[in-house]
């Protein structure tokens, strides 16, 4: 099912993301964690890709898996190091495997790494361009309530974020936010500049502070005092953060909801059960029987 379709039928969409085993890794453990996350039905599941192409099987193996348990799958694509003939490729194989929904996105070259001679795209607005040529797909694409960490100004970034929707995104997701005021203030600014998309507010339940603090200081993704607080005072205590980090983002999410977001999307880090306990305080607010 196209993912724009969704939007229109369901007053808010409740979506999960996963990331793909890196490769020679455990596939088995990975169709578990698609099978324990179908089962939240959640409308649709994201599945990440490896920014210089070298897991792309396994993030196409995941989206097809989602199809097979009767969920819609959304699958990353990232052009930094691709060739227009590697992308057509890649959307080749996507329709043959039933996969119709695609999140176009630039990608970051690994450290390290340089682009390959063939590699010919800059931004993902050209990514989005090409795979609408190729037809078939809903496509997507990232935002970022803060600004994205290379532009010099949120009114670039919001100007570049237009030429990308223009191309033809279907929708938006954004960057995970921990302040919702951000993204209120930020899908202002879109809509005054006629960007009327439906944009999904990408949740981040934070539930181990070691792992997080890499992500989100590379992101660039502030931290306000309440949830600097729950880190400071929980960070040590792994259970204790668990608990804390589900009942923010049960609460993100509550707020969210009240104000009127197309879709809440959870960067689940491949644990269901933390997804599943945060659908489960949210069973009637989205209407699910989780
Ligand atoms: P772009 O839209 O190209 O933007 C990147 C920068 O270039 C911005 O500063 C923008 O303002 C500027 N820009 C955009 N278009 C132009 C233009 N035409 N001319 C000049 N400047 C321009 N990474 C992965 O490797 N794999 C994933 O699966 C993945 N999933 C993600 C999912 C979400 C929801 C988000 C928010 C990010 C994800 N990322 C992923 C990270 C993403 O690849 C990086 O943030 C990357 O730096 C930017 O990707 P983009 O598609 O937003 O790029």
């Amino acid at each position: 099912m196209f993912i724009r379709d969704l939007l229109q039928t369901k007053p808010v969409t409740f979506s999960c993301e996963l990331f793909p085993p890196k490769a020679g890794t455990d596939l088995a453990r990975a169709d578990e964690v698609v099978e324990q996350t179908a089962r939240l039905k959640p409308d649709f599941i994201s599945v990440t890709y490896g920014a210089s192409g070298n897991t792309s099987h396994n993030t196409l193996r995941m989206a097809r898996r989602i199809e097979e348990n009767g969920c819609t799958a959304l699958a990353h694509l990232t052009c930094v190091s691709a060739s227009r003939s590697d992308v057509a490729v890649r959307l080749d194989a996507m329709q043959q495997n039933g996969v119709q929904n695609v999140l176009a996105l630039r990608g970051d070259l690994p450290e390290g790494e340089t682009k390959p001679a063939d590699a010919c795209f800059q931004h993902a607005n050209e990514l989005v361009e090409a795979i609408r040529a190729h037809g078939g797909f809903c496509i997507g694409g990232a935002c970022y309530p803060e600004g994205h960490v290379e532009s010099a100004s949120q009114e670039e970034d919001i100007a570049n974020l237009k030429r990308k929707v223009e191309a033809g995104c279907d929708f938006l997701t954004t960057q995970m936010f921990f302040d919702n005021n951000v993204l209120y203030r930020f899908l202002y600014k879109l809509y005054a500049k006629g960007i009327t998309v439906p944009v999904l507010a990408g949740i981040m339940p934070v539930t181990n502070k070691k792992q997080m603090t890499r992500i989100i200081r590379l992101s660039g993704t502030s931290l306000p005092p309440r949830f600097q607080n729950i880190l400071d005072r929980f960070g040590d205590d792994s259970a204790a953060m668990e608990q804390a980090g589900i009942a923010y983002a049960t609460e993100q999410i509550i707020d969210l909801v009240a104000n009127g977001v197309r879709g809440v999307h959870l960067y689940t880090m491949n644990r269901p059960d933390i997804a599943g306990r945060i659908a489960n305080n949210l069973s009637h607010i989205l209407g699910k029987d989780a």
